[in-house]
């Protein structure tokens, strides 16, 4: 595990970094939360798109563009309708991305000004050319999952909108659980937890909850997240079982597996 001087030392050089080396940094390390896009596909849209997005070059200062800033700020469920408006975009070599976002659960792009809006070139888009290929994309992004880019809702989460299908809804409640679970043990050994029947029976609530999320998991959501105990989760939503387990088995789950499970579903 690393130290928290490292992180933070990491933190702060990847902040000092264009768009393009961040990404280039986290394709090497491969972190990332699932709310991001990956890096892979990070650096598709910028080798195949440098013009549209020339701000991913730009140093980051509070000056710069918000794209400078923070790049593709939406998840990877997104990334092939972005893909598509971009090879629209593209077309027009005067158009750069200013901003690229979600907002309201809704895919939002901004483009920069204009240049020289008295003489535009004579390879310009039309305007409402230009209007549709924004808005198609972010009227499709209402409706398909950004996490995975299964075909979703927009609903308030908490207190977001986010458009999700329903596996990755799930995830988040195994997430939200198991770092629930987690913060149930605060200030307990294993001794004063053998004797507090209360927060056992709270987390064997919680196994339940995290058994039907994992019973909600298509085979293609499981094969997006390898190394989790699918089948053993999902053996969770039989009360009965979940019952049957012994104290230090529900002490070595909250304690080691849970905070791993959130980490890794984050
Ligand atoms: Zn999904």
């Amino acid at each position: 595990m690393k130290g928290a001087g490292s992180s933070y030392d990491e933190l702060v050089a990847l902040r000092s970094k264009t768009v393009f080396e961040r990404a280039k940094l986290l394709a090497a390390s491969g972190d990332r939360s699932r709310l991001d896009m990956t890096a892979a596909h990070v650096l598709s849209l910028l080798e195949r798109f440098p013009v549209l997005y020339r701000e991913a070059w730009s140093a980051r200062s509070n000056a710069a563009s918000p794209f400078a800033r923070d790049g593709f700020d939406v998840s990877d469920g997104w990334y092939d309708i972005i893909s598509r408006m971009s090879t629209k975009l593209a077309v027009d070599p005067s158009l750069h991305v200013d901003q690229l976002k979600e907002k309201w659960g809704r895919l939002t792009v901004y483009l920069a000004p204009p240049e020289n809006a008295a003489a535009p070139a004579p390879t310009a888009m039309p305007g409402e050319e230009l209007d549709r290929a924004i808005d198609e994309a972010e009227e499709e992004s209402e409706r398909t999952c950004l996490v995975c880019g299964e075909p979703g809702t927009s609903e308030k989460r908490g207190r977001w909108v986010t458009v999700l299908c329903g596996p990755c809804d799930q995830l988040f409640e195994i997430s939200e659980t198991s770092r629930s679970i987690a913060e149930r043990l605060e200030g307990l050994d294993l001794a004063a937890f053998k004797a507090n029947v209360f927060v056992q029976d709270a987390i064997r609530m919680e196994l339940l909850c995290i058994g039907h999320a994992a019973a909600c998991q298509t085979p293609a959501s499981r094969a997006r997240l390898p190394g989790i105990g699918w089948d053993r989760l999902e053996h969770f939503k039989d009360a009965a079982a979940n019952k049957g387990i012994p104290v230090e088995e529900l002490w070595r789950f909250a304690s080691e597996e849970a905070p791993e499970l959130g980490r890794k579903l984050r």
